[in-house]
């Protein structure tokens, strides 16, 4: 991609923002306030080099799919310390003992009846799944919307297969769905099921089943647990409304032991006080299927290449920012747990914690988890963000799931919002490519988290940090 990108409209307008009175980028500035010449630099060489792009085909369509333990997690690891030393940028590896679950076959189908010849079912098991018994097994199907649904069905959900339907349509509705889909097969098998079938968690569907992680309670049976198409639940609830349905499910699944990964943890050392550290977080690994393009390789190529960037400017940035790449987000959270736990004592010197995980569509504002005053201390140093469309202080709380361990240290968290519109259409799906991903909108992306990256690690004050949680998390 590189040179392919002509020098857009956002960077001229840019451009032509720059004050007028001309200042020699090498020398330190005399006030304190942004300087516009390093925010050319980075935004200039984030919208015009593709070289996230670059890297991202280079992780999708060269690495592949790299779920925690697989073979590919090993492989991403590898790709991702040689990027860093390519680029210049201090790399480390710190070890992770992660999950390895492995998916094996995976087939269903609804059997033959007065009412129907019967048709195979598109579905994906749910991560963590157990399989299913020697030669599969067959059971009737029983619908429900909610777990306060199946805690009522008591003994009518016995030996019976229970199928979550839900009426997730848009992005907003995903926290709500991913509740039924990580707790929805305990809660079946408490009241007596075998199995637990759930509607795809998506906003769109081409017959593509996505999957997701699921857990167990230790007071319940395992089961096995999948995903069905939206197309297939459709047909189930249609099938269902007309009487009894069977289904046979077969799901190799099988869970063995942790295996050995790492973060792989990259530096800019900060000129001026180098023990202040401003995270800039991504997950390494995917699922096992599709090529974790939006998911979350678009943020480990964004998150790169700040890194890269900040790394080439000649004088480096006041605190330092630290790149994490985490393993095991899907199906585990293992590499945000063991970051935090590693670098406990130097979590009260973390001003600030940034997580890309939302897919690489165009940039859209920035949110915040802090303490009072910091639209305050940024909106001076916004201005570069304007022809990105992203110098919008939006509602809602920044967040992320790797750097969710670091809220009892009070850590201030700073979000740049993606257009995530369509991100849940290929989520964890086959569907997750890098064709699936503009260049263009990656490359605007970048150019935002540069320049606000930049910004943390630069403004003269820091974030003010946030209120304790009322119960800190585990
Ligand atoms: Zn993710």
């Amino acid at each position: 991609m590189s040179a392919a990108l002509p020098l857009s409209a956002a960077l001229l307008s840019l451009l032509t923002a720059t004050p007028k009175a001309p200042v020699r980028a090498e020398a330190p500035r005399a006030s304190a306030g942004p300087s516009f010449q390093v925010a050319e630099r980075l935004i200039g060489a984030a919208l015009t080099e593709g070289h996230a792009y670059t890297r991202l085909a280079e992780l999708t369509d060269g690495v592949g799919q790299r779920l925690s333990g697989s073979e590919g997690g090993e492989a991403a690891v590898a790709w991702a310390k040689k990027a860093f030393e390519a680029d210049g940028v201090t790399v480390r590896l710190e070890p992770v003992k992660v999950p390895h679950w492995v998916r094996g076959e995976g087939r269903g189908r609804v059997l033959a009846s007065e009412r129907t010849r019967g048709h195979a079912l598109a579905l994906l098991a749910l991560g963590g799944s157990v399989g299913t018994p020697e030669g599969g097994l067959t059971a009737e199907v029983i619908e429900v919307r909610s777990l306060e649904e199946v805690a009522a069905l008591g003994d009518k959900a016995k030996g019976k297969v229970v199928f979550f339907n839900h009426d997730m349509a848009q992005p907003q509705d995903y926290g709500r769905a991913a509740g039924l889909r990580t707790r929805g097969a305990s809660a079946a098998a408490k009241v007596g099921a075998v199995g637990m079938l759930i509607r795809s968690l998506s906003t769109a569907s081409l017959r593509t089943p996505h999957t997701g992680a699921m857990s167990y309670d230790e007071s319940a049976p395992r089961i096995p647990a999948a995903a069905v198409s939206v197309e297939d639940a459709e047909l189930l609830h249609r099938l269902l409304a007309g009487g009894p349905v069977k289904v046979e499910l077969v799901l190799g699944c099988q869970t063995l032991p942790d295996a050995d990964s790492f973060n792989v943890v990259a530096e800019v050392k900060g000129r001026e006080k180098p023990r202040e550290v401003v995270l800039l977080a991504a997950h390494l690994d995917s699922w096992d299927v599709g090529t974790g393009a939006h998911d979350d390789g678009a943020g480990v190529v964004m998150v790169m290449e700040t890194a890269r960037l900040l790394a080439k400017l000649e004088r480096a940035p006041r605190r330092t920012v630290r790149v994490v790449l985490y393993a095991n987000e899907e199906n585990g959270l293992r590499g945000g747990r063991a970051y935090a736990e590693a670098h406990a004592a130097e979590l009260g010197e973390h001003v600030a914690a940034l997580e890309m995980d939302g897919g690489g569509g165009k940039p859209l504002g920035v949110v915040f988890r802090a303490g009072a005053g910091a639209r305050e201390l940024l909106t001076p140093w916004m201005k570069p963000l304007e022809a990105l469309g992203a110098d919008t202080f939006l509602p809602g709380d920044a967040s992320g799931a790797d750097i969710s361990p670091l809220i009892p240290a009070r850590v201030p968290f700073v979000g740049l919002r993606v257009d995530a519109s369509r991100y849940f259409d290929v989520h964890h799906s086959e569907a997750d490519t890098l064709d699936k991903v503009d260049p263009k909108d990656l490359a605007h992306s970048t150019a935002a988290l540069a320049w606000l990256s930049y910004v943390l690690a630069e403004v003269p004050g820091v974030l003010a940090r946030p209120e304790a949680p009322a119960s800190p998390k585990p």
